[in-house]
């Protein structure tokens, strides 16, 4: 059973949870071994039951089976040569979501732990994330499962360029977008824009976003997804009439989203007292700085225990999921998937957490929010707190098609005027469909009805 049982649920609610069981288990039957798809498919029709309830129209046009089924998976062999010579093999994935909106539109993901499930979840949510920015893209995600982690420059860039080999075939400036994500920076977005420009023959900058300021791509996109969390962020704490001044945050990562979010926080007022790697992280009641963490792992590719050598006044702990143990007025998870469950959202909450924000895709279990909602701790969820760095991608789309650039500033307030709007549509709709303060539902309700209208003009397709 997917949603717990309630006492006194009308019938209208009760046919709306037995038909969205009964999608679920057949998504299930499909494909029981993807665990974070289905995750991500349960997440999203818990909070589209009141949406079913209101409405038939969605429901007569088979919207729902629709949209659980990419409009195209595309799994790949990436042949590549290591510094020894020797060939490696590895797995690519490209999942084209949904178009009802624009092009497809998602990041590409390096990491040992990416397969077709991650990649489905993350193309599952990536739908209703750049629904909610308002701008005209679509949904989709790639990867492979190839581990950066100590490979040499030359084997990063033949590793690229093979993906694109088989990649540039399925995308365009029109068709599909990538963009960066976990493992793929600058540098990668670089090599695979390279190679695709030699496999075209042609130099289409609109094909992939987080571009070379050089080459297409947009002033502010580096810092466009942490920023726009704490501008999301921000907004949060204006309905609870509190602003970022004397309120302690911890921020689980020390990469591109987690740096950023932190250095506007700090430039907002807040106290950054934690941060993370994979392997441990740092405390500091007196507030960490910013300046030592950037210089470790953006500058030298460090690990994070390495701070206490510039700070011995700070502490290192040699486990990152005992992170959320430290008490803050804001966490803010910007790692990766399931870092927070039910057990160390319990210990935020009696430590008088006042507001989560998901930096990362999906970092919170369902039980971890299910807390959070509980306890009324206002929750902010990754579709809508992490979408700055989707948005500012399609800024570039625009700027690429336009053939000019934008300042810095241009492109930081645009991102601030999206992530309010994003804050007031959320908010909207988890009042309109009867969840007042609950951002998961109005986020999950904002995005969905916008993509399923579209699909519904669109026919049959
Ligand atoms: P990066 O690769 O730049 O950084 C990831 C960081 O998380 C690294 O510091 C890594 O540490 C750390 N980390 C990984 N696993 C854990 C763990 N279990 N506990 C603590 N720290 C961990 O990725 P991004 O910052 O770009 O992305 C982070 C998240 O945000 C992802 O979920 C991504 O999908 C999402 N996101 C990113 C966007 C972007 O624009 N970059 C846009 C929207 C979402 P280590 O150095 O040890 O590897």
């Amino acid at each position: 059973m997917m949603v717990k049982t309630e006492k006194n649920v009308s019938k209208e609610k009760q046919a709306a949870i037995d038909y969205m069981n009964d999608i679920y288990e057949a998504v299930k039957e499909r494909d029981p071994h993807e665990t974070e798809f289905l995750q991500a498919t349960k997440m999203l029709f818990d909070s589209l039951i009141p949406v079913f309830v209101k409405n038939r129209t969605y429901k007569d046009h088979n919207i729902l089976e629709r949209i659980i089924e990419p409009e195209r998976v595309i799994s790949f062999r990436v042949p590549w040569i290591d510094d020894e010579g020797v060939v490696q093999v590895n797995r690519g994935y490209r999942v084209q979501f949904n178009s009802a909106l624009g092009p497809y539109k998602g990041g590409i993901r390096f990491h040992p732990s990416v397969d077709l499930s991650v990649i489905k979840f993350l193309g599952l949510t990536q739908i209703f994330k750049n629904s909610l920015t308002g701008q005209p893209i679509g949904g989709g995600k790639g990867g492979a499962d190839f581990d950066p982690k100590g490979k040499s420059d030359n084997e990063i860039m033949r590793f690229c360029q093979s993906f694109m080999t088989e990649l540039y075939r399925y995308i365009g400036p029109d068709t599909d977008v990538p963009a960066g994500d976990i493992g793929v920076g600058k540098r990668e977005v670089g090599y695979m824009f390279g190679q695709y420009k030699r496999l075209q023959g042609a130099y289409q900058a609109g094909v992939l976003t987080g571009k070379g300021l050089n080459y297409g791509g947009s002033l502010g996109r580096t810092e466009a997804t942490g920023y726009g969390t704490i501008y999301f962020v921000e907004e949060m704490l204006k309905d609870l009439r509190m602003d970022f001044h004397n309120l302690n945050l911890i921020a689980s990562g020390s990469g591109n989203v987690a740096i950023h979010a932190m250095d506007k926080a700090i430039k907002l007022g807040a106290k950054v007292v934690a941060c993370s790697d994979s392997n441990g992280f740092i405390y500091d009641k007196n507030g960490l700085s910013l300046q030592t963490i950037q210089r470790i792992k953006v500058d030298e590719g460090g690990r994070i225990k390495e701070y206490i050598d510039f700070h011995p006044e700070a502490e290192y702990f040699d486990d990152c999921s005992e992170i959320w143990s430290v008490p803050c007025d804001i966490a803010i998870p910007c790692a990766t998937q399931n870092e927070i469950d039910e057990a160390s959202a319990k210990t935020l909450v009696q430590n008088g957490v006042k507001v989560v924000a998901e930096g990362a895709n999906m970092p919170c279990t369902m039980d971890a929010i299910n807390t959070f909602i509980e306890n009324d701790i206002l929750f902010g969820p990754a579709q809508a707190v992490n979408a700055g760095g989707v948005a500012c991608s399609a800024l570039e789309m625009a700027q690429n098609s336009a053939r000019l650039n934008w300042t810095f500033e241009q492109v930081d307030e645009e991102i601030k005027k999206i992530m309010k709007n994003i804050y007031r549509n959320c908010k909207r709709a988890s009042n309109k469909y009867g969840s007042p303060g609950n951002l998961v539902v109005g986020a999950n309700i904002a995005g969905f009805t916008k993509v399923a209208d579209t699909m519904i003009e669109q026919g049959a397709i």
